[in-house]
């Protein structure tokens, strides 16, 4: 660089991460400015680029302030300069956008009303008072109305509505929050509301449907609400006949429902709420938080029955804001679905598909993009962990540098999520149920065609489960010539080593519902060793028989009576206690056959069968409505007791394999005088006792706890103390979910890099 007073420079500067829908660009038109510095700056397919000129000690200023003071939403992944031949130009401009390139693009989530915005929607005087689409570059949907990239309005679902002159003057204006606000819009120029009654017949439009959606709630009725990556189902949360008849209509027997409140105060009205969790309930990702309710909370009994937690939300939208004010109370906030599918988008299709579920349906003409479900968050012994990825994660990506390939993984069945990968990127797709009806698998297949459109990606391969029955599995020939089956438990260890940056040797705990285990056993007990490119099952919990296979993941007391077969052998069947007499005399004699002969019974090893067996035991559930119902209820059972001191699992050795006996715990269980309560807490410590006792005797020097049985803050806080205590350092899931919807990423990782099993 020389010196001088007119010399002038020229750089080019390229920006990639999480830079676009984030106000980015106008962050950088007004640093330029107060650099005194010349030139544009523009959205590309891979980032942003700018371009900027001017005297060298300006351009110095503005290269080291540009990543320091960027926008709070943007993710600076890297960035690069280079100098161009000064040409003189006069003024900064945001130039419009050129196409998308072929590398991937981060796609912004979905952000959460910031406090600017919330406030004008609730003041008189501002001209979006009870607007509720109100948005800024801080905030408003993204994802959920991304068309195509480069995020320009023109390539959203807002292309339609042309904007007023006074919104048109914000987009403009440098000094405005809502410059280049891609999602501006008001009253007079924007998205209108609408109510409908179940016959799809509109009753009241903009505040009169708002106060018409209000005043059903308030008469205990069901309302359909159009939000920002789907439909929700409402209901008044303090009325049990409103949750009941919700229950009963969306059949949804015992599952917990989610609960919107107003603010973070309104919710510790109802739960114990940490500073980590009321920083994620107010965080622009707006997840359901579970958290540990209050004995006394005023909601309906039927909310979330049996559950050790709560699952608490705050507004996402102002649509949602405007209504909690207006109702006053809390409200069930579930998805607009059937079951595990996917999350309905289309008002047309809502009205289809919850006829016989909404009473009325709150509606708006701002068409959803992409179905995106609300999160679901836990803070596990002082961690966020993400259950259910979704609105406000989906679809930022996660560094993984090793993935170079355009890579396609297909998830599991249940819990399903895609993920692409390319370019030192893995991005995990929204969660989008389960892939039990033809629905859900359409959906499945649409949400990849929009994966791999909106980054330009023809995968050179495509990953999938082992699991032959799979519907992902078998879709997976569709998209590409070169597939690659990952085992199921590997799959979760390398998703849990991706989201913790984890390389180098470590000891997978995988314990789960039910995986293929690749050898005609169903697994879930695993403990997988990984290093050096390879992978072995080091241990696993000891094999029992499930009889009724798939059967017993509805009922628990199947689970029960095959472990009690492997204590007691046939004399199991004839035990007068809970689990076995959940069964009539002739469905034992069944019973007994199935195990004599090995039908429809396969061997299992896992983690997630035997605490369905312990529930089952403790007479704290023989049938569950839904697949974690047992193991919620024991969790829930033990929460805040102090643990019966019961026989520790033995640890044996098969053949260089550990095998962890779980029948000494189990009987010492049936056995002991004590309440319930104490068993339950008892059962978790001596599972997570197995768990350092396995890794002691392997010699792990790093344990990653992954599958779902982690979501089980009880089992995951006691494995946690117990190996700090051992001095072996632990690592778990963050942003990746522990349970299926976090396969994909492992199965991205395997494919990029397939590790080889040792079989003994
Ligand atoms: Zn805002
Ligand atoms: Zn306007």
């Amino acid at each position: 660089m020389s010196g001088g007073l007119d010399v002038r420079e020229r750089w080019e500067i390229a920006v990639t991460g999480a830079v676009q829908g984030v106000g980015f660009r106008p962050y950088v038109y007004r640093l330029a400015r107060a650099c005194a510095l010349s030139g544009w700056v523009s959205n590309t397919g891979e980032g942003v680029l700018i371009e900027a000129e001017g005297a060298p000690a300006a351009l110095a200023g503005f290269l080291a302030r540009l990543p320091r003071e960027a926008p709070s939403h943007a993710v600076l992944r890297g960035w690069s300069a280079r100098a161009l031949v000064p040409i003189g130009t006069e003024g900064f401009a945001v130039a419009a956008s050129a196409p998308a390139g072929p590398a991937p693009t981060t796609v912004m989530a979905d952000l959460a009303t910031c406090p600017h915005c919330r406030a004008e929607v609730f003041d008189p005087a501002d001209r979006r008072h009870r607007y509720p689409f109100t948005t800024c570059t801080d905030c408003g949907p993204r994802y959920s109305v991304i068309a195509a990239l480069p995020y320009d309005r023109g390539r959203t679902t807002l292309r339609h509505f042309t904007l007023c002159p006074d919104c048109a003057d914000e987009y403009t204006d440098p000094a405005s929050r809502r410059f280049h606000a891609e999602s501006i819009c008001c009253p007079r120029c924007g998205p209108q509301l609408a109510l409908w009654d179940a016959a799809g017949t509109v009753t009241a439009t903009g505040d009169a449907a708002l106060a018409g959606a209000a005043e059903a709630l308030r008469e205990g009725r069901i309302v359909a609400l159009k939000g920002l990556g789907g439909f929700q189902l409402l209901a008044d949360a303090r009325r049990a006949d409103a949750v009941a008849l919700l229950r009963a209509r969306k059949r949804r027997p015992r599952k917990p429902f989610a609960v919107m409140v107003a603010d973070t105060a309104a919710a510790a009205l109802l739960a114990d709420v940490a500073p980590a969790e009321a920083a994620l309930l107010a965080s622009a990702a707006a997840p359901i938080v579970l958290l540990r309710p209050r004995a006394e909370t005023g909601l309906a009994g039927g909310v979330a029955p049996g559950s050790p937690t709560l699952g608490l939300m705050l507004p996402t939208t102002p649509l949602h804001h405007l209504l909690l004010r207006d109702v006053g109370f809390p409200l069930v906030c579930t998805s607009g679905n059937h079951g595990g599918a996917p999350i309905l988008t289309d008002e047309k299709e809502a009205l289809r598909d919850l006829d016989g579920i909404a009473d009325v349906f709150l509606v708006h003409d701002r068409p959803i993009a992409a179905a995106v479900d609300d999160s679901v968050v836990r803070v596990i012994a002082g961690q966020a962990t993400v259950l259910r990825r979704a609105r406000g994660y989906a679809p930022l990506p996660i560094a993984w540098p090793a993935v170079t390939a355009p890579l396609l993984a297909l998830g599991g069945h249940e819990k399903s999520a895609i993920a692409t990968g390319a370019a030192g990127q893995i991005v995990l797709g929204a969660h989008g149920g389960d892939l039990d009806d033809a629905a859900a698998r359409a959906a499945f297949t649409a949400g990849i065609g929009r994966q791999l459109g909106l980054h330009g990606l023809r995968p050179d391969a495509v990953a999938c489960d082992t699991h032959p029955d799979y519907a992902s599995t078998q879709a997976a020939p569709t998209f590409g010539r070169k597939v690659v089956a990952v085992p199921h438990h590997l799959a979760h260890a390398l998703a849990g080593m991706v989201d913790c940056g984890l390389s180098g040797d470590v000891l997978a705990v995988t314990w789960d519902g039910t995986g293929d285990g690749g050898d005609g056993t169903v697994w879930g007990g695993e403990f997988l060793a990984i290093g050096g490119g390879r992978w072995r099952r080091a241990a696993h919990l000891l094999a029992f028989k499930l009889p009724g296979a798939a059967a017993a993941v509805r009922e628990p007391r199947r689970a029960a009576v095959g472990a009690l077969h492997a204590l007691h052998g046939a004399a199991a069947l004839t035990m007068e206690i809970p689990p076995v007499t959940a069964f009539t005399p002739a469905e034992r004699r069944v019973l007994a056959t199935m195990l004599a002969r090995g039908l429809n019974t396969p061997m299992t090893t896992s983690a997630g069968r035997l605490f369905d067996a312990a529930a089952a035991l403790l007479g704290l559930c023989q049938r569950a409505s839904h697949e974690a119902e047992a193991a919620m209820a024991l969790e829930a059972a033990a929460q805040g007791a102090v643990p019966a001191r019961l026989a520790p699992c033995d640890i044996g050795d098969d053949a260089g394999r550990l095998v962890v006996d779980w029948r000494p715990l189990l009987a010492d269980l049936m056995t002991q005088p004590l309440p319930p309560e104490m068993l339950a807490a008892g059962f978790h410590a001596a599972l997570a006792d197995a768990i350092v006792a396995v890794a002691r005797r392997l010699g792990a020097g790093r344990v990653l706890l992954t599958g779902g049985c982690f979501q089980n803050a009880r089992l995951t806080e006691m494995a946690v103390a117990g190996l700090a205590a051992a001095g072996i350092a632990c690592f778990r899931h963050g942003l990746v979910p522990p349970n299926d919807g976090g396969l994909a990423v492992g199965q991205i990782a395997f494919a990029e890099r397939p590790l080889i099993q040792e079989t003994d």
